[in-house]
């Protein structure tokens, strides 16, 4: 059976699909489950996966073998990237389970600057892009904010006080209420939440530790939360040209989205049950808006979750929008693949 020939839509999302290497973790015994087509229509947007003994096929805008380097992912997305810089709203989504490379897509290794993600990547090409538009007349302002969304809840993964050295300071937090509001002109404002001006792609990458060191504190607290909130980047851009007068507003939102696994497995109750069902919620309504925007459907149901809220003006319109559904490679994990990638073909 088919299962992305359920649907014929074809909207503005845009899905790659990208399988990580096998690791020294991962069983091997089983054989391999996947494989990718090499028939002209499906070369490099194909993706076969072998499950119960049925196999089902897939195809995406892209799919990313586990040859695949992080420059390769990159040279496929800088131009959407690049498309911030001239006011387009720009969404990236990282999907899967909990180990599939989702941070790696997003962040990369740390420590290994050859292996950096698209995050680094793409704030390394802003600024340069930046640079060089000085000389036409054009000149940016940035600001990023950084925030988690755990059991619809959002925190704050900046320092609220810049001259505040104690960077693990988030307690505060609780008190603080971070409502949403969208304004007339498509702006989003979160209430309390930090936005730090940056001028270079080195001042976001130690926001960016920060934000990794905040969500850490938090992990050891709360059992591995990482894996189970989204993490949200946000960089603005406004730019002016002193010539023309011509002004853009951007924004670029890049997401690295809690565990898709069902973790409904036998015994969940109490705070994993509720942290389960509320990573259900978001993900399923996030799958519901991208549904409902390819079907050009009247209603779109952004209010369903905290994070399709916070992300409305980016999400539909004029909006740019691509997903990663990360997949890992070993059999044990052929049943939570098949969902990812019945997740996404449903959104492309
Ligand atoms: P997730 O964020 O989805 O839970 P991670 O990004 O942490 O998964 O990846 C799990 C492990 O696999 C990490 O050790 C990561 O370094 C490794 N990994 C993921 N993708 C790749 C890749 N494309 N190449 C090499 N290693 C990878
Ligand atoms: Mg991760």
């Amino acid at each position: 059976k088919l299962h992305n020939t359920i649907l014929e839509l074809k909207g503005n999302i845009r899905v790659f699909c990208r399988v990580r290497p096998l690791l020294p973790e991962d069983s091997r015994s089983e054989g391999k489950i996947l494989s990718y087509p090499t028939s002209l229509d499906a070369q490099g947007r194909g993706i076969d996966i072998l499950q119960n003994g049925q196999k089902h096929s897939f195809q995406f805008d892209k799919v990313f073998t586990p040859e695949a380097s992080q420059e390769d992912v990159f040279v496929e997305i800088s131009q959407l990237v690049q498309s911030a810089l001239d006011g387009y709203k720009v969404c990236i989504f990282a999907y899967g389970q909990t180990g599939s490379g989702k941070t790696y897509t997003m962040m990369g290794r740390p420590g290994y600057a050859d292996e950096k993600g698209l995050i680094p990547r793409s704030l390394e090409q802003i600024f340069q892009t930046k640079q060089s538009l000085k000389s036409q007349g054009w000149s940016y302002e940035m600001q990023v904010s950084m925030l988690e969304i755990y059991n619809e809840t959002i925190r704050d993964l900046l320092p609220s006080n810049r001259s505040n050295q104690d960077l693990s300071r988030t307690e505060n937090s609780a008190s603080k209420q971070y409502a949403i509001k969208h304004d007339p002109n498509g702006n989003t404002h979160v209430s309390d939440l930090t936005i730090v001006d940056v001028r270079s792609s080195k001042e976001v990458s130690y926001l960016l530790n920060h934000a990794a060191h905040s969500r850490s504190v938090g992990k050891t607290q709360m059992n591995e939360q990482s894996s189970r909130s989204h993490f949200v980047f946000t960089l603005r851009i406004s730019g002016v040209n002193e010539s023309t007068e011509q002004q853009v507003q951007g924004v670029l939102n890049l997401i690295d989205l809690a565990g898709s696994e069902r973790l409904s497995k036998s015994g969940s109750t109490g705070d994993r049950l509720k942290e389960t069902q509320a990573i259900n919620k978001s993900l399923s309504s996030l799958s519901d808006v991208f549904f409902a925007l390819a079907k050009k459907e009247d209603h779109v149901p952004f209010r369903n979750s905290k994070l399709t809220y916070l992300l409305q003006p980016c999400l539909g319109g004029d909006a740019k929008t691509l997903m990663f559904v990360n997949v890992s490679p070993d059999s044990t994990s052929g049943g939570e693949s098949l969902c990812s990638l019945r997740f996404a073909a449903r959104v492309n």
